[in-house]
This record gives C-alpha cells, structure tokens and sequence, in this order.
C-alpha cells in the first residue's frame, strides 16, 4: 500500500495547474508567461520573470542540509504552507480526521479547521512533564484519521517527543500519515526524524528555515516525504509559490560561512536556554521551568498577567499561553540575546522584591 491510497480519492487523477514554468521548455527569448520583458527598474533590477515552481539550486541545498534526496524535498512559503497542503490533500471536509496533541503549535487546529476535517488532540499535563502516552494517543485513531500530526520538539512545551516516532509510524502504516514538525530540532540534541523516511513510507517531516537559520521574515520551509507524497504535494501547490527575493535569502543562508555561523548561534541560544531556565528556576515569583529542546523555555507562575507585565515595563513583549489547555500560569519566552534575556530575569527578579 502507498501513502497516496491514503489521499482524498476526489482528488485521483488531479491535473496540476500547468503553468508556463511547470511546461518545463525554454528558449533564449521568453514570451510565453505574459512577464515584462524589461529585467531592470529605477532602482535597480526587478524580478520580471516567475521563479521556478521549485528551484534547483535551492532543492539540493536543502536536500544537503537535511540528508535526504532532492526528491524528497518540497519547498514551500514556510512550513505553515505544507500543514495547509497536506490537510487539504489527505482529509475529506466534514467526515476525516486529523489527531494531534495538546499543548501544541495552533495551526494545526487552524488549518483542520478550514479544510472542514475533524481534530481531537490528546492532552499532555504539566504534572507529566508534558510526556506523550503513545498508547493514549494510537486510541484516538480510527478509520477516519489521515493524519497524525507530531511537533517534536514541542511549541510551547520545549517537550522532545522522538523517541516515539519509529513505534508511532509502523502503528500507523496503511492507516494513515505521521507528521512530525521540526521547527526547532536543531536546538534539540536529537537527530532529525528524516533518518526514518527510507523506512517508513506513511512517515513527512517539516523543517524550516525560520527559526534556527533566521529567516522568519523570507518564509521557506520544506516537507521531507517519499517522493511519491513530494510529487502530490507540489502538484495541488500554488504554481509559483516562492517569491524571488526569498529564493536568493535562502540560498544565502545556506552557503558554509553561513551553516558556520546558524551552527554557532544555535549553540550559544542553546547555552542561554540553560542559563535562564536555571535563572529562573531560582526565583520566587516562578514555580516551575520546563526543561525545553527548543530556542524558548515554558515557564509558569503564580500569575501569567502580572510576569507579563514586569518583563513588559523593561521593554521586553514574552508570549502568554496560560489560557491554552495545561498551561494555567504559563508563559514562553523565546531565547533572545544574553542582554535582552538578562531584561527579563532583572524584571522578575525586581518584580519579586517589589
Ligand atoms: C514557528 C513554527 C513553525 C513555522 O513555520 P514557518 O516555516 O515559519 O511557516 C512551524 N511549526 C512550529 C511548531 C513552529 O513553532
């Protein structure tokens, strides 16, 4: 059985949108994609024609960061984009069903619930570290589950769900695909799960450039699939869907001076992760700090609104999450410079002797 018996069957036999680059011929002069002819503007040149629906150069890069084939890679406006396109692709509107957990990353539930499929999440609780019962979780799957989405290491809970993924994926093979997101494995001390796709077929993986290679503002973000899934995805995609000027930003980012550098503050944002969650653990106005595999640390007081406001007074904006479920009390702070961390901890520390 493949992954692709899985999809929406209105959707066999899908023909792409085809677009003039998709057609795949050239020639010297191009009149074929209505563009302007003239490649340059008052300030310099301008990004006249569109780009490649996924860009050659950029898919290699990509497949080199993450150790996958090329074929194995589909590129899209962040990894955001790629949870829309598999809901879409694989869940019928009002009758399957996606499974995750909670607390986890919210667009998941977002993106369900525009596609019309159905969500049930399994609760993690704080008293369990936010630990997943893999069993408590296969429970929630039934006949109707396409998807089973995974964020590992966890947004909000900096919580690592790995070790479970190998288990999780042959349970769910020809019952329905496991996605795994990670936006953060690279501050993690674990091994991205693509090292499983070769076994697995029922088994995507999300990475991003976003976070720990600081491209948030370019939005590149890449499944990792079997090459079949790849294929299906960039076939209901939008036709062009990376922008230029984010095409070359990622390109940038991905040259060795550039890994070098991503790889060095990736081990400082790590070393600031246990310097401030063993700052905060030491005060009294916090009564508990999550240990966290991602760039930001869970931390929970006795209230969120007034640590809110402290940090705020020093200048510094920290996410709320206390109303989502488990998470009474609780904010995230994402790891930012040791000075802009050190606003925090004096804001908290000043806070608590007021
Ligand atoms: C930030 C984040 C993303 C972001 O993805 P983009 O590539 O910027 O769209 C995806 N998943 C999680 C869990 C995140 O926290």
């Amino acid at each position: 059985m493949s992954v692709l018996d899985l999809l929406r069957p209105d959707l066999a036999g899908f023909v792409p949108y085809a677009s003039a680059r998709r057609v795949g011929a050239d020639a010297p002069v191009r009149l074929d994609a209505n563009e302007l002819p003239w490649p340059d503007g008052v300030d310099g040149p301008l990004p006249n024609r569109y780009p490649e629906p996924q860009p050659r150069e950029l898919r290699s890069a990509l497949a080199d960061l993450y150790g996958v084939g090329t074929e194995n890679v589909w590129i899209g406006r962040g990894s955001d984009e790629a949870i829309d396109l598999l809901m879409r692709a694989f869940c019928r509107a009002g009758r399957d069903a996606v499974i995750s957990i909670e607390p986890t990353f919210g667009m998941y539930r977002t993106a369900a619930t525009l596609q019309g499929a159905r969500y049930r999440a399994v609760k993690l609780l704080p008293e369990d570290d936010f630990q997943l019962d893999v069993d408590a979780l296969l429970a929630q799957v039934d006949a109707d589950t396409r998807l089973v989405i995974l964020c590992s290491p966890n947004n909000p809970t900096g919580t690592l769900h790995h070790a479970c993924i190998d288990t999780l994926a042959s349970a769910l093979q020809g019952r329905a695909l496991l996605v795994i997101d990670e936006a953060y494995i690279e501050f993690a001390d674990t091994p991205s799960a693509a090292i499983w796709l070769d076994r697995h077929e029922n088994l995507a993986v999300l990475r991003t450039l976003s976070k720990a290679h600081g491209l948030a503002g370019a939005r590149i973000g890449a499944l990792l699939g079997s090459a079949a899934l790849v294929r299906f995805i960039g076939s209901i995609a939008a036709p062009y869907p990376l922008p230029a000027p984010s095409i070359s930003a990622a390109l940038a980012v991905l040259t060795p001076a550039a890994r070098t550098l991503a790889g060095q503050r990736i081990a400082m944002l790590r070393a600031e992760r246990e310097r401030v969650s063993d700052a905060l653990s030491t005060l009294p106005v916090i009564d508990k700090v999550w240990r966290s595999s991602g760039n930001f640390v869970l931390f929970r007081g006795r209230d969120a609104g007034n640590l809110f406001h402290l940090a705020l007074e020093n200048g510094v904006l920290l996410r709320d999450v206390s109303a989502q479920s488990g998470l009474g009390g609780c904010l995230r702070m994402s790891m930012g410079r040791p000075d802009e961390n050190d606003l925090v901890l004096q804001a908290f520390s000043q806070g608590c002797r007021a």
